[in-house]
């Protein structure tokens, strides 16, 4: 009988499963790599896949397929090790296939176009190209323009920037190549050319040494790094980075989004003499997509990345590195929920390679595995250089008047920091002005039509913003209630500290950092340059200023209101608290002026605090791991989230209701389902939320759940009434 070939084919669609095709008319046998994409049927349209794998069936099982359209690269995009990979992650975050697979690609490969070339092209002016003046070009204006571009730019310049500023188009090159005037040129990026030499490193201290002396690149192994902020961490990467690379191996460098400055890449630039391939979201697509494919074809020996540069294809890998491992920012939260950094440890581990966890404050997870050994707790324990460690000192604000949240002992203290000459930094984990906009004659408060949640005013362009749905409108000037016009504020943003902050300290120049002041491109990086260079004496801001950045003149940091994180609803608050905390009181110091913490709180005899206070962060950790433990709480079980949400408020606990029946019967008891409840927030954009929890003594017992429960859920009927998703090792509970 004779045998057909059957197209396994990642599409992005909401399935579990892959599609099968025959194979596009007039493909030969050697064209079918797995790894390249293919254009395929779908519905009633067309979509863009990448084929996973290539079966042999019986001539007649292949009757009934359609045949794709057309291979669209000639050389595979993913290895085989990369795909395998990805179908790991689909399977564990039941997630599909299509979808990871399409995750892992640049935006303009998703969509099926033809990748960019990799080499840059560089148009210059010959000798008898320069000798020319572009007014002499008389009525070809097109070419007087380019003339005049490239002279301006010193002779030559890359084909986008010509194209992009004008520049005459594609007609005004070919006219002057023609005449001899300029010749082509291709060559790697800048990027990734190798300067001669690097900036040699500082001799590293006994922990770093020993750190960095028990890695061992020649196999997989797990690394935890801890070490508090300025204890060298980064020179530790760095020295590992080179030795890889020494090795002739490629390393994938983790960072969280808010960390990826221009600092921190000058650095690597620096110290490994070469350019680095960098990709984050902020990237323009075609730049990150050069970068990918840089990386891809092991051009980029070094990729320093945020979350989604995990899935980078990477041919001779050598070493993971992921900074700030606690971070939440690592954990995708819609779509494909992966935790970049828990796939680190997976996709190091599938390629024989160590993979090293690093952070001041790790999480509890990465904590208890390397207590359980599974990961090699390496500890830096002073701060690198001269620096001292900050003092932290809790400061009782009952029964205190706090102007704008802010206490008469903190003012003063801002008072002495800026008297001295030195910075002060102020975190508020709230931006916008003030949370509560309410009416004092008949107590309306301002809510958001769409959610469970109190708008909150930002008084510089006068709206009330939701800021989980993002809607805003106009401020009202009479309560909508009553009439009254006496509309008042409660609580406080990052502006109105600034605004009170300026009434105190006029004289002091005040850098405010929150997602509203540094919207626009390049703004935040000039904000920490002003701060770098002594422009601001006074930095105040959210999670933003907290992390990444180091502020050697700030001598003092107050913490306005850590409270929610003692008591919140969430089992991991007190987590999050201390890590933050800790990220905060990180910033500040060195050795001639070593820095001081003050955190405001109501609650200064709490036993959380008091630990963090006098013992420091592992302390604090060791006492949450036992409470977690005592609990049965992760690190020490398991959890699923099934989340549910639609426009009708009954919907998504029907449908949970019987997911959750459903589970019962398949679980035989090793599976514990919570709920379904109402999400913390029930009602969101207008939609109604509700979720179920799963919990497992052990990851495989939910992992085996997982895995017939969810593609049974599809078929039910109440699943049409919702949108669902599934969330592994979920992080947040909302
Ligand atoms: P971390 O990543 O832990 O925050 P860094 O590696 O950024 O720490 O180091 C903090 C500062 O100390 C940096 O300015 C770095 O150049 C410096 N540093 C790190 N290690 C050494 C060392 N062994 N000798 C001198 N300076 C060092
Ligand atoms: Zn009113
Ligand atoms: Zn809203």
């Amino acid at each position: 009988m004779p045998e057909q070939q059957i197209l396994r084919v990642a599409v992005p669609a909401p399935l579990h499963h892959s599609f099968d095709y025959l194979p596009p008319a007039d493909t030969s046998t050697e064209q079918l790599l797995p790894g390249v994409r293919v254009r395929v049927p779908f519905g009633r349209g067309e979509r863009c896949g990448v084929l996973l794998e290539v079966v042999t069936a019986a001539d007649a099982d292949g009757r009934r397929l359609k045949r794709a359209l057309a291979l669209l690269d000639a050389a595979p995009l993913f290895s085989a090790a990369d795909l395998a990979l990805l179908c790991w992650a689909a399977r564990y975050y039941q997630h599909p296939i299509g979808e990871v697979v399409a995750n892992a690609l640049p935006l303009r490969l998703r969509k099926g176009e033809p990748p960019l070339p990799v080499l840059q092209r560089i148009w210059s002016l010959t000798a008898l190209g320069a000798r020319q003046n572009p007014l002499a070009l008389g009525r070809a204006a097109r070419q007087a323009e380019l003339l005049a571009l490239l002279l301006e730019s010193g002779g030559s310049l890359g084909q986008e920037q010509i194209l992009q500023a004008g520049g005459g188009g594609r007609p005004a090159l070919q006219a002057l190549e023609r005449k001899g005037w300029i010749t082509l040129d291709e060559r790697l990026p800048a990027e990734v050319r190798a300067a001669p030499t690097g900036h040699p490193p500082p001799p590293l201290n006994a922990d770093q040494q020993a750190a960095v002396a028990a890695v061992d690149l020649a196999c997989f192994g797990s690394y935890l790094l801890d070490g508090v902020t300025g204890s060298g961490k980064t020179e530790v990467y760095l020295a590992l980075v080179e030795r890889a690379l020494a090795a002739g191996r490629q390393a994938l460098v983790l960072v969280p989004e808010i960390g990826l400055t221009p600092q921190l890449i000058r650095r690597f630039e620096r110290r490994l003499g070469m350019g680095l391939a960098v990709l984050h979201s902020g990237l323009a697509a075609g730049e990150r997509e050069r970068a990918w494919h840089l990386a891809r074809l092991g051009q980029a020996a070094v990729v320093l990345g945020t979350r989604s540069a995990l899935l980078t294809p990477l041919p001779r890998l050598g070493l993971i590195v992921v900074d700030e491992e606690h971070d939440l920012s690592f954990k995708q939260q819609e779509g494909f929920r992966y935790s970049a950094r828990d796939l680190a440890v997976i996709r190091a581990q599938r390629s024989g390679c160590p993979v090293m966890l690093g952070s001041a404050t790790p999480s509890l997870e990465s904590l208890h595995n390397a207590r359980a050994g599974r990961y090699r707790h390496l500890r830096l324990t002073q701060r690198a250089g001269e620096a001292q460690p900050a003092r932290l000192d809790l400061l009782d604000i009952r029964s205190v008047r706090l102007e704008a949240g802010l206490s008469p002992v903190l003012l003063r203290m801002l008072r002495e920091t800026l008297a001295a000459g030195n910075q002060a930094l102020l975190f508020i984990n709230r931006r916008g002005y003030a949370p509560i906009v309410t009416c004092h004659a008949c107590g309306w408060v301002a809510q958001c039509r769409r959610c469970d949640a109190r708008l909150t005013l930002h008084a510089a362009s006068r709206l009330l913003w939701c800021h989980h749905c993002g809607s805003q409108r106009r401020q009202e000037s009479k309560c909508p209630e009553c009439g009254d016009a006496d509309l008042r504020t409660l609580g406080q943003g990052t502006e109105r500290v600034e605004e009170v902050l300026a009434g105190y300290f006029p004289e002091a120049g005040i850098a405010r950092i929150d997602r509203d002041t540094t919207r626009r491109k390049g703004s935040l990086d000039r904000l920490l340059d002003g701060i770098r260079q002594g422009k601001y004496s006074l930095l105040l801001g959210t999670q933003m200023l907290a992390k990444g950045h180091h502020f050697p003149d700030v001598t003092l940091v107050g913490i306005l209101d850590v409270d929610q994180g003692l008591f919140g609803a969430d089992f991991r608050a007190a987590e999050r608290m201390a890590q933050l905390v800790v990220q905060v009181a990180g910033r500040a110091g060195r050795a001639e002026k070593p820095g001081r913490v003050l955190i405001q709180t109501r609650h200064p005899d709490h036993p959380l605090m008091q630990r963090l206070v006098s013992q420091g962060y592992a302390a604090c950790a060791t006492e949450l791991l036992a409470e977690r433990e005592a609990a049965a709480f992760p690190p020490y079980s398991y959890q699923a989230l099934l989340r549910a949400e639609a426009s009708r408020e009954g919907a998504p606990r029907e449908f949970l209701e019987e997911a959750a029946g459903l589970a019962e019967t398949l679980a035989g008891g090793r599976v514990e389902l919570w709920g379904p409840v109402p999400a913390p927030m029930e009602r969101r954009a207008g939609r109604y939320r509700a979720h179920l929890l799963l919990q497992a003594d052990q990851r495989a017992d939910l992992q085996r759940l997982l895995c017939v429960w969810v593609s049974q859920l599809a078929k039910l009927k109440s699943a049409r009434r919702v949108r669902w998703s599934i969330d592994v090792d979920p992080q947040e509970m909302f």
